[in-house]
């Protein structure tokens, strides 16, 4: 049976952990926070007193952390622990920097490595429906495949090392410019006297189509499900968008890719974060857009 050790065991990584085990791997968990082990343990996961103890004997390690500092402290730690030939998977969403750095720690000690960050959410966690964008090397990702398997409904993989990190950052890019377009109609929309019905029937079938629109609508009403319906709860909170775009714009800064857009998007979403509403699910936008209106 393969050794796994989970390394965060936070609002995705709990349950991600737990999805493994149910698949019949031997999980071994390791978190700072007591909160994160108690509910670990209470989803079955075998939850390890060190780090040490987590990765001794792990054939496969998986980091699901804040940042690009938090996994670089943790593989920092863990790669002079593990066997050759192990296996890395990093599952968390951070810089390209950071991820650079982190799979050339683990190839200089005989380690295989592969970002692997997600989209789908604490849902997608729970039920196994997340969508892994990886990166690395194709036979580190061959291995890690069938584990991510457990996790996940779809496996992309989207080329060398950080590769995943590119492409879920530009994705999240889309999506934060999109919800901001959207919900601009919206808004326009009420002030013209158009039904927020109306406009949904006519853009929905036509040109303005998106996720944003079909999949998350940021007013009450056309799409039952989406966060708009419940006080706009999360879903994906504004901080979380905001970190994405942050990530965005870092890389695009980096490698000179002009994306004027994305840094208009992240600028209205910190401002609507600085007005107290981070923890408010990042359509909630809509509610900034009204209030710079006039009249
Ligand atoms: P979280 O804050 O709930 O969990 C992170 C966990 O890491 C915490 O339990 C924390 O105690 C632990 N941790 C921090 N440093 C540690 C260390 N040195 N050793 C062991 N444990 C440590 O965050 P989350 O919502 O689970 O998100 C994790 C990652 O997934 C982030 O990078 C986030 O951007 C990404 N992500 C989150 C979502 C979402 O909807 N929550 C969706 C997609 C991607």
């Amino acid at each position: 049976m393969t050794q796994i050790a989970f390394i965060g065991l936070g609002n995705m990584g709990g349950p991600m952990a737990a999805n493994l085990v149910k698949a019949g791997f031997a999980v071994r968990g390791f978190d700072l926070a007591e909160s994160s082990k108690k509910a670990a343990a209470e989803a079955g996961i075998a939850v390890a007193s060190s780090i040490n103890d987590a990765v001794q004997g792990a054939e496969t390690v998986i980091t699901m952390l804040p940042a690009g500092q938090h996994v670089l402290d943790v593989w920092n730690e863990i790669v002079p622990l593990l066997d050759k030939g192990a296996l890395i998977i990093d599952c968390s969403t951070i810089d390209v920097g950071s991820a650079g750095q982190a799979h050339e720690l683990a190839a200089t000690a005989g380690l295989r490595s592969v970002d692997a960050p997600v989209s789908g959410g604490t849902n997608g966690a729970k039920n196994a429906t997340l969508t892994f964008m990886a990166g690395g090397d194709p036979k580190a990702f061959a291995a890690a495949k069938p584990i991510l398997e457990k996790m996940g409904g779809k496996i992309i993989h989207c080329g060398e090392a950080g590769a995943g990190q590119a492409a879920k950052i530009c994705n999240n890019m889309i999506l934060g410019i999109s919800m901001i377009g959207v919900s601009e109609a919206f808004t326009l929309g009420e002030k013209l006297g158009l039904s927020h019905q109306a406009l949904f029937d006519v853009a929905s079938t036509s040109s303005g189509q998106c996720w944003s629109l079909t999949s998350y609508c940021p007013v009450p009403g056309p799409v039952p499900a989406s966060p708009a319906n419940n006080d706009y709860k999360p879903g994906f909170a504004t901080a979380l968008m905001l970190k994405d775009l942050r990530l965005s714009q870092e890389a695009a800064r980096a490698a000179g890719a002009s994306t004027p857009l994305g840094a208009h998007a992240q600028a209205l979403y910190q401002a609507f974060s600085d007005a107290g509403h981070g923890m408010v699910d990042f359509s909630g936008i809509i509610a900034h857009l009204r209030d710079q209106s006039k009249g």
